[in-house]
């Protein structure tokens, strides 16, 4: 699978480390996808939310963000909930699930050893990022799944990350979008109480009265405000 504007190869070169764990889990689990797992949802969707990377059983099994593993869970229901997804969450690529108005990717499209990207990973797959957000004419709000994935974006809208910092519930208006902020939906935030169902669905009821509002006054950049 070539490259396209806004996604990698499917071979992607561009990560050493990344590419030769991705060659152990191909030789591994042949029948997964392990590769650089693409966008899902609309390119004209209004709403972007930003990942980590994929997870070992989740994304880089099945192919679909957050498909698979236990964050998904959390995500599908919130999104279902309010209205972003038609259908019902299977946790398998096909089970007819759409995504509305909304699309998911990750800022590190390749699985990361142990979950944690590197420093230069993070850069290096902003390219694709960057092209996902310039490839989407109708987006407006960002949500965020984590610190890492706020930095990258505010990088990757060409801002400085001091001039947003992350914050859990936070809403910066950034080259003419909303980013929201969130902890991340991972199992150890929801397990530890980090992150509350509650406290997840609080962002995107946010994102929903902000989409469903055009009136909701533009911010100037880098303001920070709680919804
Ligand atoms: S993480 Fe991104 S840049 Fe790095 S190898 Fe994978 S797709 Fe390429």
């Amino acid at each position: 699978m070539p490259a396209t504007p806004a996604g990698p190869s499917h071979d992607c070169p561009l990560c050493s480390r990344l590419k030769t764990f991705r060659e152990e889990w191909r030789a591994n689990e042949p029948t997964w996808f392990n590769a650089p797992v693409p966008s899902f949802g609309p390119r004209t969707a209004q709403l972007l939310i930003v990942g980590l990377a994929p997870g070992l059983q989740g994304a880089n099994r099945t192919g679909r963000p957050f498909t698979g593993d236990y964050a998904g869970v959390l995500l599908y229901d919130t999104l279902a909930r309010y209205g972003f997804s038609r259908g019902t969450y299977a946790a398998d690529p096909g089970d007819g699930l759409e995504l509305v108005d909304a699309r998911i990717t990750n800022a590190v499209r390749c699985l990361p050893p142990l979950n944690k990207p590197t420093g230069a990973e993070i850069a290096t797959c902003r390219q694709f990022l960057a092209a996902t957000i310039a490839d989407m004419p109708k987006l407006r709000a960002i949500v965020a799944l984590g610190r890492i994935a706020h930095d990258s974006v505010v990088a990757a809208l060409g801002e400085r990350p001091k001039a947003a910092p992350f914050g859990h519930g936070a809403v910066h208006a950034i080259g003419g979008l909303r980013l929201f902020d969130s902890y991340h939906c991972s199992r150890y935030n929801t397990n530890t109480r980090v992150l509350t169902p509650q406290m997840f669905e609080a962002v995107f009821a946010s994102v929903r009265a902000d989409l469903d509002n055009p009136q909701t006054p533009q911010r100037s950049d880098g303001e920070v405000s709680s919804p």
